[in-house]
C-alpha cells in the first residue's frame, strides 16, 4: 500500500478547502493501493484552516523542538503538526506502506520544498513535518511533482492499461 497526500486525490482537504488534483494518481486510485491521508487533518485542524508556514527551518527542525509552525499572525499549530505526523506513522504501520507519495512544498507533506516562512511564497530545500517523519523512519516519499508513469509502476506493480 501506499499511502498518498488526501488533496492529490481530490478530497478538499487544503487550508483552504480546496484540493490539488493530480491526474495521474486519480487515474489510478482505482486500483485500491492508495491511502489518502492529510496529516494536518489528523492533526486535529479544521478545514478550512489559517495557513502556515515552518518558520526559518525544516520538518526535521520542527520534529527536534527547535521551531515552531505558525501562521503570519503568529497562531502556533507546531503540535497538531507533529500529533498528525504521528497519526501518519500509525497508519503506515497499520497498512504495512511501502511508500508514500506527498504533496510537494507542503508544511506538511513536502519532499524536496518547503516554504521559507516569510509568507511571501520563498521556497526553500527541506521536508515537511511529516515528511521528515516518514523519511526518518525509512519511508521512501515521493513529490507528486516527480511522478510519471513508469515511477508508479515500479511503485505499484503492473498497472495494466
Ligand atoms: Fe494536502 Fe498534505 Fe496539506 Fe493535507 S496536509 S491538504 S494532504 S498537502
Amino acid at each position: 500500500m501506499i499511502i498518498v497526500s488526501a488533496c492529490l486525490l481530490g478530497l478538499n482537504t487544503t487550508y483552504n478547502g480546496e484540493a490539488n488534483v493530480q491526474t495521474l494518481l486519480q487515474k489510478y486510485c482505482v486500483r485500491g493501493k492508495f491511502i489518502p491521508v492529510c496529516p494536518e487533518q489528523l492533526g486535529g485542524l479544521p478545514t478550512p484552516r489559517i495557513p502556515v508556514e515552518i518558520i526559518n527551518g525544516t520538518g526535521q527542525d520542527v520534529l527536534a523542538g527547535r521551531i515552531a509552525v505558525q501562521g503570519e499572525q503568529g497562531d502556533i499549530v507546531t503540535a497538531q503538526f507533529i500529533q498528525g505526523a504521528k497519526e501518519v506513522l500509525k497508519i503506515v504501520e497499520m497498512f504495512r506502506v511501502s511508500a508514500a507519495i506527498l504533496k510537494e512544498r507542503s508544511p506538511s507533506c513536502g519532499v524536496n520544498y518547503i516554504y521559507d516562512g516569510s509568507f511571501s511564497h520563498r521556497r526553500m530545500p527541506g521536508q515537511g513535518v511529516t515528511a521528515a517523519l516518514l523519511k526518518e523512519c525509512n519511508i521512501p516519499i515521493y513529490s507528486e511533482e516527480d511522478l510519471n508513469e513508469e515511477l508508479l509502476k515500479e511503485l505499484i506493480g503492473d498497472l495494466g492499461s
